[in-house]
């Protein structure tokens, strides 16, 4: 690639070293120069008013489906979504067939992402053989082949002692333990959150409580341990509490948060049928912890907006139409979660919840943190290979997931208006997607992605 590409005016927001301000950038052959070059022809000129460019997103929960399940989705087709998503870098969920519970199982993985990957794929490693929780896997042995921290997301890991085992272990590595914190004893059966609207339509709840209680256990075992416990797609406001208390006494416990339970609430499952206007079950908005209420949705946006919860992750989770079609108690709990998750999190920002740079450290520096990455992967050095995803945060368009690059059209907000938009990722000095929409800003030519 001789490609050189100029963002005029674009607002940087660079939460790596904490600068806001607009600006001209130059992207020359995928490397980002602080001068202009002088009088180069051949440049692509981007009008970039009213633009943000920010190092492109990283997100710490997502299921790419393969090995196993290619029929949802493929680390091909997940990888592409990804990108139009503006994520450069995605931490994929070891719950795949087989599951990644051994080192070379998890270097096949990696084989599959080397020639396929479009984006930066880090793999997690599972917590328990089988994702059983009855025995720790061999964390160290995973660590060696690649996995930057270990989850048995989709279950909670029921057994304190195996959990603690894990933990000790896991600390030892100086990896993270991501927590699916939802007491299974307690969710067991459940199709959304207890409260008012499960009871309106007749379908089986999933308390809070089971989240807070896994939340509260999972705060005493990294009290125990010394570990770094991070509480997956975090849902209630007493949750974020005690998440908030763990960190005020100096503990390693982080948290995120996903756009859909920042945003939408368990009203969404409300849909009206047939001729007497009944009201019936959405399975589309069935998704594993539930949408809560909206004085939780809120308290979560207000933890992510004043920084008790670090990072935004999608738990992007694909499913085929069958998947998601049949009975409340039979379709599959997920959200194809990563061409929505910057329309639907900038939703808090147009309300006036959160601020345009606390998203942007939320969807960069939030992950890298968790992750320990190198500084560098969420600022813009001068002269470095670049990761830079530029968005329009008013750009207004209808999500038609007919056009989801994602073999999963599975989500509740399909035909909403949202309000921002995508409209290129670069990732390692590549540019790996472009929307339409850019097309018009652009004068010299366009941008191409590979
Ligand atoms: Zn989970």
């Amino acid at each position: 690639m001789n490609e050189c590409v100029i963002l005029h005016d674009v607002r940087v927001i660079d939460p790596g070293s904490g600068t806001d301000s607009v600006r001209d950038l130059c992207i020359l052959d995928g490397v980002l120069l602080n001068v202009l070059p002088d009088g180069r022809d051949g440049c692509v000129h981007v009008d970039g008013r009213g633009l943000v460019a920010s190092p492109s997103f990283i997100d710490l929960h997502c299921h790419l489906r393969q090995p196993g399940s290619e029929d949802k989705e493929t680390v091909r087709t997940g990888t592409m979504a990804a990108a139009a998503g503006g994520f450069g870098t995605v931490c994929c969920m070891p719950n795949t067939r087989p599951p990644m519970d051994t080192a070379a199982n998890v270097r096949a993985l990696l084989d599959i992402v080397r020639t396929d990957a479009v984006v930066e794929v880090l793999p997690f490693g599972t917590v328990t053989v089988g994702r059983l929780g009855r025995e720790v896997a061999d964390l160290e042995g995973l660590a060696v082949a690649g996995v930057v921290g270990f989850s048995d997301d989709g279950d909670y890991v029921l057994d304190s002692v195996v959990m603690r085992d894990a933990l000790e272990r896991a600390a030892e590595l100086q990896l993270p333990v991501i927590d699916h914190a939802q007491d299974g004893g307690l969710v067991m059966g459940g199709v959304m959150n207890e409260g008012e609207v499960s009871t309106l339509l007749g379908v089986p709840g999933m308390p809070p409580a089971a989240e807070e209680l896994a939340v509260c256990r999972d705060i005493a075992l990294a009290r125990t341990t010394g570990a770094h416990v991070h509480i997956a797609h975090i849902t209630t406001g007493r949750a974020v509490e005690m998440v908030r208390r763990a960190q005020d006494e100096g503990l390693k416990v982080t948290a995120e948060a996903t756009p859909h339970h920042m945003v939408l609430t368990d009203e969404c499952a409300i849909i009206v049928e047939g001729q007497n206007g009944e009201r019936g079950f959405n399975n589309q908005a069935k998704v594993n912890p539930p949408l809560r209420n909206s004085a939780d949705a809120m308290a979560v946006a207000r933890g992510l907006a004043d920084g008790v919860i670090s990072a935004i992750a999608t738990d992007h989770a694909p499913h085929t139409v069958g998947n998601k079609q049949g009975s409340p108690e039979s379709a599959a709990f997920g959200i194809s979660g990563f061409e929505t998750a910057l329309g639907l999190v900038l939703k808090r920002y147009h309300e006036g919840v959160v601020s345009l740079p606390r998203l942007v450290h939320a969807l960069t520096c939030g992950g890298a943190g968790i992750l320990r990455l190198p500084d560098s992967r969420v600022s813009f050095p001068d002269d470095s290979l670049v990761n830079l995803t530029l968005f329009d945060p008013d750009y207004e368009w209808t999500v038609d997931s007919a056009h989801f690059l994602s073999k999963g059209k599975n989500t509740p907000v399909d035909g909403w208006t949202l309000r921002g938009k995508v409209l290129a990722t670069f990732i390692a000095g590549k540019c790996v997607h472009v929307d339409e929409a850019l097309r018009s800003r652009c004068t010299g030519g366009d941008i191409t992605s590979q």
